[in-house]
């Protein structure tokens, strides 16, 4: 299928500092290359990674590629990795299974439309054709072998603790190709997606309010923003979620936010301190919050006691079906 025996070990970063799991890629990458002669290279993404990138070349890397993406965002990472596969076409990429890894790497798949296999404890490689056998315990105790026969790169998530970083050889260095990617880096996207929201109806204006709290979690605003949409409304938020980054500032109701007028505001995982609830002058309060005992219940017109995350999708079918 291809000639080309690069095998990419994928160097997570956090803060410019190398996440210490992706070293120990190294060992397995190195083995599998001395047996078909190709050349282990390291891809690292992240913000100030000059210092880190340079070091990499002692862990074995005939080469490094580096690009300053910001800090971890899904859509930034997807982006600049799949950029540079599409320019580079490695035989194989190998990611430490991290928390991040397992959330980009399959939507990585998806955009270059290769496989990916996960949490492998054991690899290995035919000499002549580059095939990686990627294997991992499966259930009844079995260790199912995948292959990925059809489609380059091949790809897999490494169990972290299985294999044992190289010790690193301070005189080896390895040229760091810096490469710039259109993935726009993670901040911006977080500053655009917090643009987006403020070029909407400013909320002192809204007739209809669909408020989040720290119990929306940053994965609930996703629906606060369809049920608003479905109801024409817009979304706010309390104090703590505005100060865990989720909403932009001028979103925030209450004392040191914003006093609103609408005539309906649903307030979704958010407990009801004073603080917010000297903001909500609406006609009718909904309250949708786990816990019986919430504050916010006192002020409610209607009070629902359960998840947001089932209450919410429930209420926006509802809507939808209502609307036609
Ligand atoms: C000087 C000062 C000024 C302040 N000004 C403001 C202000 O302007 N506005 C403001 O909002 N706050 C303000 N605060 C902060 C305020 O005191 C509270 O800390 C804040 O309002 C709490 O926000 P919250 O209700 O989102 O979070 P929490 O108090 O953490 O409440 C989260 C709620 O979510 C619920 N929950 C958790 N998971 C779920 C789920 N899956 N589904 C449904 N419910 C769930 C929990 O039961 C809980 O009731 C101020 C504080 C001070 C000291």
């Amino acid at each position: 299928m291809t000639e080309n025996r690069d095998i990419w070990v994928y160097v997570e970063t956090d803060q410019g500092k190398i996440v210490k799991s992706s070293l120990e890629l190294f060992t397995p990458a190195l083995e599998m290359t001395g047996k078909t002669g190709g050349q282990v290279t390291a891809v690292i993404l992240g913000s100030n990674i000059e210092e880190a990138a340079k070091t990499l070349g002692q862990y074995g890397a005939g080469k490094v590629i580096a690009a300053r993406t910001g800090e971890y965002c899904p859509e930034a990472y997807t982006a600049a990795m799949a950029q540079l596969i599409n320019k580079y076409k490695p035989d194989a990429v190998m990611f430490s299974a991290t928390a991040n890894a397992k959330d980009f790497v399959s939507k990585l798949a998806c955009r270059i439309k290769t496989g990916v296999t996960a949490n492998c404890t054991e690899l290995s490689i035919d000499p002549e054709t580059g095939l990686i056998s990627w294997m991992m315990p499966a259930p009844g105790g079995i260790v199912a072998t995948i292959l990925c026969e059809k489609t380059r790169p091949q790809m897999g998530t490494v169990c972290r603790g299985i294999f044992k970083a190289p010790v690193p050889d301070e005189s080896r260095e390895a040229e760091v190709i810096f490469e710039d990617t259109d993935a726009v880096p993670s901040t911006q996207i977080r500053r655009l997606a917090k643009e987006i929201i403020k070029a909407e109806k400013s909320i002192e204006d809204a007739g209809i309010i669909v408020a989040g709290g720290y119990g929306a979690r940053p994965e609930g605003f996703v629906l606060l923003e369809q049920l608003a949409d479905a109801l024409g409304g817009v979304v706010a938020a309390s104090r703590a979620a505005v100060d865990a980054d989720w909403i932009a500032a001028d979103r925030m109701v209450g004392q040191s936010g914003k006093v609103v007028h609408p005539k309906l505001y649903i307030a979704c995982g958010i407990s009801g301190a004073l603080q917010h609830i000297v903001g909500v002058a609406a006609d009718c309060v909904v309250a949708i919050n786990n816990d019986p005992r919430a504050p916010i219940f006192e002020i409610a017109d209607y009070g629902i006691v359960g998840s947001i995350f089932d209450v919410v999708p429930a209420l926006i079918e509802e809507v939808r079906k209502a609307k036609g």
